[in-house]
């Protein structure tokens, strides 16, 4: 265990004992490494002050007044990350809580006990020293052993016996914890999905009980711990559980319409489920496309029509991306995360039979999502269906349809990809720099996109100079005409064969 110490972590110990202070590998790291995990952050914690601390590494960064210096070592590479940040933090004692955020004051404590003493959980609740000369014999790779005469570690609360039973325990009196910082019971939960831990009982009922002190705690929080039960490897058990405990109101309220509402005939799950379901089986482990497959359908409660096996959702999609931009707005996500996210939504009922879609469909489904956006649209679709209960993840349509992007994927979808531009425009056919060249290449982008043959030089500079005899209203005109005309056929066929059938 102690041969995964990066020797970078074990060198801040060192400097830090080395001016007589006390220094621990403290909180989720301790955990990770007794899991044989490797820990996403090392964070240090020790009885120097923050000042102390940055007169002992120089190259640090202290911005906030947590008492927390960031300190620069040496890049380190572990699991998927790289490092070069060791988080010192001076022992503290939160003292005050008026309004379950946040401490009103971070007051620094001295013994090690005391800052154990705040920590959430037991399991993150443990600190490990180095007892003596790492160095040499970290180089030694041994055998792991927990009495491993190189390191102590202290446990206060039994948390190492948590671990191996695998229990969530708050350190304390579950309520008193939560009333003081009611996003513990969603970290709770976080943990609860990545770890597969169970949640101690009267830590659970304590969840149940305080659930509306979720209301007090910000967005950017709840964005942090949503964030990583949606990419932990048991998505699904976390929201369950968010729901269950009444959190998932204060976190996405819109997926609870949801609950307990039938779909059609299509259909064997509850919208509520399918959501749910849809995370669970999404073949990404991208963050986006996670958050996609859970909303998806998540304006189906608001478009449903009629009941029983005829229902129908028409726009639910379109409605989705919008309800989606709010949802991700609310929650600070950023404002690439949620374009992308919106436009998956948006775009998840696409329409693709071999029989009947042709290639020039295609080129437009890949024109409007972007070639780069196509394997994270099929990937929803895919957590779409597996999430329905059907039982092919990716029939012979999706499969044909990875073909057919692969196949068309040089073919022209914008104007750059034209094989002319404005410039041969105004070199062959003398014309003079203006809108009109643009509305051109627009046209000439429409009719290429419909027979991806046409898109040759000599070709295009011919149409080019028939295309130059119209004004430019009219030009404009065309090229929207074969675009709306062309979206029009596309969004019946989804309406014809999928949808409402
Ligand atoms: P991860 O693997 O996601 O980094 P972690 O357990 O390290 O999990 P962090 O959010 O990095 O969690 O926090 C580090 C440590 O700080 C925790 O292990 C815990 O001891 C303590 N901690 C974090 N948030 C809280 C909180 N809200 N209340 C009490 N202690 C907390
Ligand atoms: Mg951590």
């Amino acid at each position: 265990m102690i041969t995964k110490i990066p020797k970078q972590v074990i060198e801040v110990l060192q400097k830090i004992e080395e001016q007589n202070f006390e220094a621990y590998i403290v909180g989720g790291c301790v955990r990770d490494l007794i899991m044989d995990k490797i820990p996403n952050d090392w964070d240090v914690t020790t009885n120097a002050t923050p000042e102390k601390i940055q007169e002992i590494f120089p190259d640090n960064f202290y911005e906030n007044n947590f008492g927390t210096v960031g300190v620069k070592v040496e890049k380190f590479t572990e699991g998927e990350g790289e490092h070069d940040v060791v988080e010192v933090t001076t022992y503290r004692i939160e003292s005050k809580y008026s309004d379950k955020r946040r401490p009103d004051e971070v007051a620094f404590a001295k013994t090690l006990q005391e800052d154990l003493s705040r920590r959430d959980f037991t399991m993150n609740a443990l600190a490990l020293r180095i007892t003596h000369n790492v160095e040499r014999e970290t180089q030694i790779k041994k055998r792991s052993t927990v009495h491993d005469p190189r390191f102590e570690i202290v446990d206060l609360y039994d948390g190492q016996k948590d671990i191996e039973q695998k229990i969530i325990r708050t350190v304390g009196n579950a309520e008193e914890r939560f009333d003081e910082d009611a996003l513990r019971m969603m970290r709770a939960i976080r943990f609860h999905s990545q770890l597969g831990f169970a949640i101690e009982e009267k830590t659970l009922q304590a969840i149940k009980k305080f659930a509306g002190h979720m209301q007090h705690i910000s967005q950017e929080r709840i964005k942090d711990e949503l964030v990583k039960i949606i990419l932990s490897d048991n998505p699904a058990e976390g929201i369950e559980m968010l729901h269950e405990t009444g959190l998932l109101q204060f976190v996405i309220p819109e997926l609870e319409s949801g609950v307990g509402i039938a779909q059609n005939r299509h259909h064997i799950h509850t919208i509520y489920k399918h959501c749910v379901l849809a995370l669970q089986f999404c073949p990404s482990k991208k963050m986006e496309v996670r958050l996609a497959s859970l909303l998806h359908d998540i304006a189906k409660p608001q478009t449903k029509r009629g009941e029983g096996e005829f229902a129908t959702f028409y726009n639910h999609d379109h409605v989705g991306a919008r309800v989606a931009r709010k949802i991700l707005q609310r929650l600070r996500f950023s404002n690439e995360i949620i374009e992308k996210v919106s436009m998956l939504v948006d775009n998840h009922m696409f329409y693709y039979n071999p029989e009947e879609v042709g290639e020039s469909s295609v080129r437009r489904l890949i024109q409007k999502v972007g070639l780069e956006n196509m394997k994270d649209l099929i990937d929803v679709r895919i957590a779409d269906r597996l999430g329905s209960g059907t039982p092919k993840a990716k029939p012979y349509k999706l499969r044909h349809l990875e073909y057919m992007i692969d196949k068309l994927s040089q073919d022209a979808v914008s104007v750059k990809m034209l094989k002319i531009n404005g410039r041969d425009l105004m070199q062959d056919l003398g014309m003079t720099p203006g809108p009109k060249i643009g509305a051109i290449l627009d046209v000439l982008l429409s009719e290429v996109i419909e027979d991806a043959a046409k898109n040759e030089k000599e070709f295009l500079l011919t149409r080019a100079k028939e295309l130059d005899q119209e004004d430019l209203q009219k030009l404009r005109e065309m090229a929207k005409e074969k675009i709306e005309e062309k979206k029009e056929e596309d969004d019946k066929e989804i309406r014809d064969k999928h949808w409402v059938k």
